[in-house]
């Protein structure tokens, strides 16, 4: 049966562009494989931080996430840097990873474009992705569209892996990415994809006077100047959030009144405002009760720590038998 693996940085709060992107795939996505989710620290300390914060966002990322739905009883959730092995075998794979395929990352040229001084982990950011799936050898990743390239570049480290060191043979599979149909949410300024780094995003865990707040000055669809100016909904990102997010006969009703002049965009916002607060409030439910109780989210880890350390252990015996390393 195909295995998930997938995902997160604690560099800010989980907002809902990762729950429609991914999350919300993990937790459909648990009752049909072993699911393997995972908070993943030592991505989040390549650009600059704060250790201080990166404790705190770490054990909030795992908190959220349970209250995203991630189930404990079948899920596995754990954080990156309890495994060591993920370095080792990142280590291994850098030495297979093709350089210009790293250098031509979307994602690292973004990234990079915005740091005063770009740390080689920025670039090798993919090789310890390719890591943290494989060494589970997992074939399933659910992920965003950003994703896509970099998976790209797990199949690369796999295939040559294999080649070299396995006689062919598929002991690494080749990941395949999972999309959501909402692969891809902008931020509310219409400017780039929302992302926790960019400080453009809705905190899964925010107040409903927060969000609105955002919403209500939110870009829309640019030609709709006017109230009577009839819109385009599939350029508006607040029509897209809407698909992700309201009811079908909502969706419809929308496009309708968008495309006739019949609401204002403010009207739209209103009802998006609604279906939001109805997919958000069980999980900012949820979080208040893990937050009374501290101890759940330690322990939650702890057994996904013990459960993934057995495993990762498994396959590096393997690979460094492979490579002659022992
Ligand atoms: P950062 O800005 O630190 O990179 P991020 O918001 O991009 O943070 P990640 O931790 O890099 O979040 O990604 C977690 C998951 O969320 C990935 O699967 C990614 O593809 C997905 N994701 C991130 N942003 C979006 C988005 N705007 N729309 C859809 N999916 C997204
Ligand atoms: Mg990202």
């Amino acid at each position: 049966m195909s295995r998930i693996f997938s995902g997160i940085q604690p560099s800010g709060e989980l907002h809902i562009g990762n729950y429609l992107g991914a999350v919300r795939n993990w937790v459909r996505l648990q009752h049909q494989h072993p699911s393997i989710i995972c908070v993943v620290d030592y991505h989040a300390i390549t650009v600059s931080y704060d250790p201080e914060q990166l404790r705190v966002r770490r054990r909030d990322m795992a908190l959220s996430l349970l209250a995203a739905g991630i189930d404990p009883n079948i899920a596995t959730l754990f954080v990156q840097s309890t495994v060591p092995e993920h370095t080792e075998l990142a280590w291994i794979f850098n030495t297979v990873a093709p350089l210009g395929e790293l250098e031509r990352q979307t994602q690292f040229k973004e990234k990079s474009a915005r740091q005063e001084s770009v740390s080689a982990g920025l670039l090798t950011y993919p090789v310890l992705q390719a890591a943290d799936i494989l060494l589970y050898r997992a074939d399933l990743v659910p992920v965003g569209e950003d994703q896509v390239q970099h998976l790209e570049l797990s199949r690369v480290i796999a295939r040559r892996w294999n080649a070299q060191f396995a006689g062919g043979q598929d002991f690494f599979p080749e990941p395949q990415p999972l999309l959501t149909p909402a692969r891809r949410i902008m931020g509310l300024d219409g400017q780039a994809k929302m992302s926790k780094s960019l400080g453009n995003t809705v905190g899964l865990l925010e107040t409903p006077e927060q969000i609105w707040a955002k919403l209500r000055p939110a870009v829309t669809d640019p030609k709709r100047v006017k109230r009577t100016d009839p819109g385009t909904p599939e350029v508006c990102n607040i029509y897209h959030l809407h698909k992700a997010l309201s009811p079908a006969a909502t969706v419809e009703h929308v496009a309708v009144q968008c495309s006739t002049a019949g609401w204002g965009c403010i009207d739209c916002k209103k009802v998006l405002h609604e279906s939001m607060l109805a997919e958000l409030v069980p999980i900012q439910t949820r979080a208040k009760a893990l937050r009374a109780n501290p101890r759940t989210v330690d322990d939650v880890l702890a057994s996904g720590t013990a459960k993934c350390s057995r495993m990762a252990r498994e396959t590096m015996t393997v690979v460094r038998e492979r490579m002659g390393i022992t």
